[in-house]
């Protein structure tokens, strides 16, 4: 069970927002590259709505849920509480009867996993006349512990994606492998590097541009950051001492 959000717990989510800003500042300098290149998602499925409060009241802007559902609850606490919202992400998979109800609420959907799934999002963009941002979570490793479109897949239906009206396709977001080792998780997120380069290449020319690289979390920031990475989600390593 995690703490309740009192004073203490309060005092301890500020110090881990601390910490985890210092280690990603540190991983930039050891990479050679400017923090600000790097976006924290401050990742908060462990946690209720209060202590997510908590964490944005820190100085977490942004704030990433797995579940669309979670996400829905949470929100509407901000709501009712009149706290400040935070820009929501959501980072984990999205049933195509959910997309209405989440559109309104992302400021980004950052697990688009299938080409399906992308036309569907597009079309509800644009029956409510809103441009949503999302990246495409892609699954090199054909992990099957892990969501996300094949790189065949993705290549076959990449000029698709960039077409699809009021998506505004802003890159790809990936997770390293199951135990990966560090070795293995940097040669991973170079590859994702990589296939972000070729996509690219092949939509140069039609105003899609694939700025964002989302990878990289508690246990794998620092390899991430070194392979470019432009987006960290950290989760537990805000929540310690808290869970
Ligand atoms: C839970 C989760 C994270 C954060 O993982 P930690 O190891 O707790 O930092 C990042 N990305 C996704 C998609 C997640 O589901």
């Amino acid at each position: 069970m995690p703490r309740p959000a009192d004073e203490q717990t309060e005092a301890i989510i500020q110090k881990n927002w601390l910490d985890v800003s210092n280690q990603i500042a540190e991983a930039c300098q050891v990479a050679g590259r400017n923090p600000a290149e790097v976006q924290v998602v401050g990742v908060a499925k462990y946690v209720d709505a209060a202590l997510t409060a908590q964490l944005v009241q820190a100085g977490c802007k942004v704030i990433g849920e797995n579940r669309p559902q979670l996400l829905w609850e949470k929100s509407e606490w901000f709501e009712q509480h009149q706290v400040t919202q935070p820009a929501w992400h959501l980072i984990g998979h999205l049933q195509r009867n959910k997309i209405r109800r989440s559109l309104p609420l992302v400021q980004m959907i950052q697990s688009v996993d299938s080409w399906r799934l992308a036309q569907e999002i597009s079309q509800e963009a644009v029956r409510v006349g809103r441009i949503i941002d999302v990246l495409i979570d892609v699954n090199l490793t054909q992990d099957d512990s892990k969501t996300g479109i094949l790189q065949g897949e993705l290549l076959t239906h990449c000029d698709q994606i960039a077409s699809l009206p009021n998506l505004r396709w802003r890159g790809l977001m990936a997770m390293s492998s199951l135990g990966a080792n560090s070795p293995q998780a940097s040669l991973e997120f170079a590859q994702v590097r990589e296939l972000r380069d070729t996509l690219s290449e092949r939509l140069k020319g039609s105003g899609v541009e694939l700025s964002v690289l989302s990878m990289g979390m508690s246990g794998d920031f620092r390899e991430a950051i070194a392979e470019g990475s432009t987006c960290v989600r950290i989760g537990s390593n805000l929540w310690t001492d808290v869970l």
